[in-house]
C-alpha cells in the first residue's frame, strides 16, 4: 500500500508559475492546483507576512523599513501554512497565528516591495520555498520562482495579461479593500 502511495506521490511534479504583477497569478495558481490535489504556496504572502511582522514590532514606519532591525529580526519569524477547507486554500500563519486576512491590508501592501527588496529578507525566504518545494504536487507562484526559486520545476508557467485587464484587476482589489 505503502509502495503504491509513493508512486502515486511520484507522479506528481512541480509547477511553477510567475508573470506581470495584478495578471492573475495567485488566482491561476489556486484554481490549478485545488483542481490537481495539489498545494498551492503563495510566495507573495511570505514577503507579506515578513513585513507584517515588522510592522508590528517596530522595524517599519509609514511604510518605510528600518532594514537592520527587520533583518535583526528575521530569525524570529516562522512562517507555516495550513490547508483551510472553508477556503479550499491554504492559509499562511506567523508563528502560529493565522495572518491571512492581516496581510492584505493596505499598510502592508505599501510597504511589501522595499522589504521584499532587502537581500536577506529574500535570502531567507527563498530558502523556505526551497524546502517546501521538495516535494512533490505543490505548485508556487510569485516574481523570480521559475528561474531561481524552482529553477528545476518540471512545469514552468509565466502568465501575461493585456494592461487594460492589470489596471482593472488591481481597481477590484483596491476598491475591494
Ligand atoms: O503577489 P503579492 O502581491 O502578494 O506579492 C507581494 C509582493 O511581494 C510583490 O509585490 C513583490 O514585491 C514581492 N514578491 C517577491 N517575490 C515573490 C513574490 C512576491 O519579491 N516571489
Amino acid at each position: 500500500m505503502n509502495s503504491s502511495r509513493n508512486s502515486a506521490q511520484d507522479k506528481k511534479i512541480v509547477i511553477a508559475i510567475d508573470g506581470f504583477s495584478s495578471g492573475g497569478k495567485s488566482t491561476f495558481a489556486r484554481m490549478l492546483a485545488a483542481r490537481l490535489g495539489y498545494i498551492f504556496i503563495d510566495t507573495g504572502a511570505m514577503y507579506r507576512a515578513v513585513t507584517l511582522y515588522g510592522i508590528e514590532h517596530g522595524a517599519i514606519r509609514n511604510g518605510v523599513p528600518d532594514r537592520e532591525r527587520l533583518v535583526g529580526m528575521l530569525g524570529e519569524i516562522a512562517i507555516s501554512f495550513r490547508f483551510n477547507p472553508r477556503r479550499q486554500a491554504s492559509d499562511i500563519y506567523v508563528n502560529g497565528e493565522c495572518v491571512e486576512e492581516k496581510i492584505r491590508g493596505i499598510e502592508v501592501s505599501a510597504a511589501v516591495s522595499s522589504v521584499s527588496s532587502i537581500p536577506e529578507v529574500r535570502r531567507k525566504l527563498v530558502a523556505l520555498q526551497q524546502r517546501m518545494g521538495k516535494d512533490k504536487g505543490v505548485v508556487m507562484d510569485g516574481r523570480d520562482i521559475g528561474t531561481v526559486v524552482l529553477p528545476k520545476a518540471q512545469v514552468k508557467i509565466f502568465l501575461t495579461a493585456s494592461p487594460e485587464e492589470r489596471a482593472k484587476r488591481r481597481f477590484e482589489e483596491l476598491t475591494e479593500k
